[in-house]
């Protein structure tokens, strides 16, 4: 099978999101057929629905070459997220780790396992920015430009982590930067 460009969503607000975020970069490289092709910069994200009082949440998303069906691609990314400690409770509770798949090539579906786009990543700037941040000229079957979703996009508390040298969060963006993640 010809490889194919997939982008992933990730989400983490628990057990130290940095480290979740950054270990997910790493394991979806070393995916059976998969390659790294993009990783975007960490953003702090404020939680939007689920229970109140969440923590916020670190958000990326990641673009992979892989030969993996969409099935066996979904079904490997759910096996990341129980390897990672994410327990299933609440809908839109915290996590460890999520990790959504936003696109598989142009391909659209539509049934409860597995929707293609995902069904909300219009809707969110925590997606929508990162997204642009490694494919701004990305188009969303059904959607439209992804440049002009984000312009669209309602408001949302984002904010870009940017490397410091003080802030220990920061520190780890960095050290995913110098590592070569951050492309
Ligand atoms: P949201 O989908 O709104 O981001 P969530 O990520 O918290 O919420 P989950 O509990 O992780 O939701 O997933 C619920 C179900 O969504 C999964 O069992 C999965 O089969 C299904 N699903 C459908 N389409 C997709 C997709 N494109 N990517 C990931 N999961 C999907
Ligand atoms: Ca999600
Ligand atoms: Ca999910």
């Amino acid at each position: 099978m010809q490889p194919m460009r997939a982008y992933i969503g990730i989400g983490s607000n628990l057990d130290d999101p940095v480290a979740q975020v950054r270990r997910a970069f790493q394991s979806l490289n070393a995916l059976p057929t998969c390659a790294s092709v993009a990783c975007s910069p960490l953003y702090r994200t404020a939680p939007v629905g689920g229970p109140p009082g969440q923590p916020d949440y670190i958000n990326a998303v990641a673009a992979l070459d892989t030969a993996l069906t969409p099935d066996d691609l979904l079904q490997a990314l759910q096996a990341l997220e129980t390897a990672q400690g994410r327990v299933r409770t609440v809908r839109w509770g915290m996590r460890t780790l999520d990790l959504d798949l936003l696109l598989y090539g142009q391909i659209t579906r539509n049934d409860s396992w597995l929707t293609l786009p995902h069904p909300r990543l219009h809707h969110r700037a925590f997606v929508l920015q990162p997204l642009h941040d490694i494919a701004p000229n990305l188009s969303i079957p059904g959607r439209g430009a992804l440049a002009e979703l984000l312009a669209a996009c309602p408001p949302q508390v984002i904010a870009r982590l940017e490397p410091t040298a003080t802030d220990p969060v920061n520190q780890a963006y960095l050290a995913i930067a110098i590592s070569g993640w951050n492309l």
